[in-house]
C-alpha cells in the first residue's frame, strides 16, 4: 500500500533526526495535503520550546495577516528550512549561514517533493536561499518565479514575502505583507 504523505514525511524527520542528535528539532506543522506550503528560515526560542514552526511573536503576525485574508492557520502546511534554532555559545538566536542552508536543502527539497504543493509560499531571504533563489527581497517581495523540484523534475510556482520577523521591526510594511499573500488566491483557484 501507498505510504501516506505524513508517513514518507516521518522518513525525511528521521534521517535529520540521526544527523543531527543533540538538536532541538522543530519540523512541519499543518497538513500535508493542503497546496500551499509556507516555508520559513529557522525555529525562534518560542518554536524550539513547543516544537513547532511559527509560534512566536512572527508566527502570531503570519496567522493574524492570513485571517484577515479569509484563511486559517491551518490551511496550510508550514515548515522552516533550517530544523533547529541556530545559536552561539551563549544561547543567542543567529541567523542561519549559508553552510548551514546548505546542509538542509537536500532534506528541504525531499520534503516539497512529498508535499508536493502547488504553491509554495517563501518568507524572507533565508527560505528564498533554501530554495536556491538570488535576489534581494526588495526585488522579489510579491514576484511569482519558477522553482525546479530535482526530485520530481516538476516546476512549480513560488511566491515571495516578507519574512514577518522583518514587518514587526518595520510595521509600515505590513500592507505590503498582506498585498503580496493575498496573492496566494489567485494563484491557487486560477491553477496557473
Ligand atoms: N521564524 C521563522 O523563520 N521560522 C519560525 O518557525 C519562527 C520564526
Amino acid at each position: 500500500m501507498e505510504l501516506t504523505k505524513s508517513q514518507k514525511l516521518e522518513y525525511v524527520w528521521k534521517a535529520i533526526k540521526k544527523a543531527y542528535p543533540k538538536k532541538r528539532l522543530v519540523f512541519s506543522n499543518g497538513s500535508p495535503d493542503m497546496p500551499v506550503m509556507i516555508i520559513g528560515e529557522a525555529p525562534g526560542p518560542d518554536e524550539e520550546k513547543q516544537g513547532l514552526p511559527f509560534v512566536g511573536r512572527a508566527g502570531k503576525l503570519l496567522n493574524s495577516t492570513l485571517e484577515m485574508l479569509g484563511w486559517k492557520r491551518e490551511n496550510f502546511y508550514v515548515s522552516n528550512v533550517v530544523k533547529y534554532r541556530p545559536q552561539d555559545e551563549f544561547g543567542k538566536t543567529l541567523t542561519p549561514t549559508p553552510e548551514e542552508i546548505e546542509k538542509f536543502r537536500p532534506a528541504l527539497e525531499k520534503e516539497i517533493a512529498i508535499v508536493n504543493p502547488k504553491l509554495i509560499v517563501i518568507l524572507g531571504r533565508i527560505a528564498m536561499s533554501g530554495l536556491g533563489i538570488e535576489g534581494t527581497m526588495g526585488q522579489n517581495h510579491g514576484k511569482v518565479l519558477e522553482y525546479p523540484s530535482t526530485s520530481s523534475g516538476q516546476a512549480r510556482k513560488v511566491l515571495i514575502v516578507y519574512h514577518p520577523a522583518a514587518i514587526l521591526r518595520n510595521m509600515t510594511w505590513e500592507p505590503i505583507f498582506r498585498e503580496d499573500l493575498a496573492k496566494i488566491r489567485e494563484l491557487v483557484n486560477s491553477g496557473q
